[in-house]
């Protein structure tokens, strides 16, 4: 895998759990999203009600599960997990919504691919707090109304624009998360380090933080490769040097670009001339998904102004050219 994935694997989820802040107060940056949640959970707690639903939408690990977790013990409620894909029929989502307890958050990752049924039957659920059980089948099938507990739903989707309008308008609260900046991923940074009793100085901070793609995530796994590097090679003590050296080391570079940011500009300009060319040709060139393209490597690029989405397609800018030390053709941006 990837050291820049903003995926994470089974070992790090256990790690990350260690480093999640558990309240709203110690979540960093993305302080409208902040300021706006805490006035919806605020006002909630006052009406002794659960609140509005509540979309995230933001790329991989910016914080949308630590956010959903947050909601939950903000408002003292136990808060259950699943995902999308696990919700392959309508019977799968019934089982959990009938069993939720009173103000119960359900947590629903990568809502965008939930199956169609079950997208259905959450519609009533999230307007009405109830199900319809299906019993029976073809002109002989009858519903049977079920009623559940009021629930907060929280949902988390890298793509808000694939959900469709009628499960987006049952959202009270849309959290659009952003990358991170600079100064805020060496604010996670620094906290990270002190639960790890890391000693890291500021100009190392910065230094990672500069590399993290925008992304916490990203942020605290190259803290833990920095740290290891020290350990081996500078009795642990990590200065700027020891980081830069690890980093360079570990093949992140310096705006943080990872292997498939710099595989797609790399096709975009030695493959397409820095085009106009569409998003399919571009994951053909460099055997991805289109979505993978679209939500995990576009976004950070377009936000380092190293791309652009063109009606006619995507387009390399100056800077891509010279990120990667190419000169562009002479008629590029005439
Ligand atoms: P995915 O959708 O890929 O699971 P995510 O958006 O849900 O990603 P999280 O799992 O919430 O991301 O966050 C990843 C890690 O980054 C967590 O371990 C958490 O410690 C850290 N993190 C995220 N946001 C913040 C923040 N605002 N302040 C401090 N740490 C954060």
């Amino acid at each position: 895998r990837d050291l820049v994935s903003p995926d994470a694997d089974g070992d790090e989820k256990s790690i990350e759990a260690a480093l999640r802040p558990r309240r709203l107060e110690e979540f960093i940056g993305q302080a409208r999203v902040r300021e706006q949640l805490s006035l919806v959970l605020q006002s909630a707690l006052r009406r002794n009600r659960p609140p509005d639903h509540v979309l995230m939408s933001g790329g991989p690990g910016l914080g949308k599960t630590t956010l959903s977790m947050i909601i939950a013990t903000e408002l003292s409620v136990p808060i259950r997990i699943t995902s999308g894909p696990a919700l392959e029929r309508a019977g799968d989502l019934a089982a959990i919504l009938s069993t939720l307890s009173e103000g119960e958050v359900l947590f629903i990752d990568e809502i965008h691919r939930m199956a169609r049924p079950a997208e259905e039957m959450l519609y009533l659920a999230m307007e009405d707090f109830r199900v319809d059980i299906v019993v029976g089948k073809g002109p002989g099938a009858t519903a049977i109304p079920l009623e559940i507990a009021p629930f907060t739903l929280v949902g988390a989707t890298t793509r808000a624009g694939m959900l469709p309008a009628p499960l987006r308008d049952r959202f009270g609260f849309v959290a659009h998360m952003d990358f991170y900046a600079v100064e805020e991923l060496e604010q996670v940074l620094q906290r990270s380090a002190r639960l790890l009793g890391v000693a890291l100085p500021d100009d190392a901070a910065r230094e990672i933080a500069g590399r993290s793609r925008g992304t916490p995530r990203i942020a605290n796994r190259l803290l833990r490769r920095v740290r290891d590097f020290a350990e081996v090679r500078a009795d642990g003590i990590v200065t700027r040097d020891i980081a830069s050296a690890a980093l360079n080391l570990y093949e992140v570079d310096a705006e943080g670009l990872d292997r498939l940011d710099r595989a797609v500009l790399g096709a975009l300009l030695r493959k397409f001339g820095g085009g106009p060319v569409g998003l399919s040709t571009l994951a053909v060139a460099v055997g991805e998904e289109p979505e993978t393209v679209e939500v995990v490597a576009e976004p950070f690029l377009v936000r380092q102004g190293l791309l652009a989405r063109t009606p006619r397609g995507r387009v390399a800018t100056a800077a891509a050219w010279a990120h990667l030390g190419l000169t562009p053709p002479p008629d590029a941006f005439g």
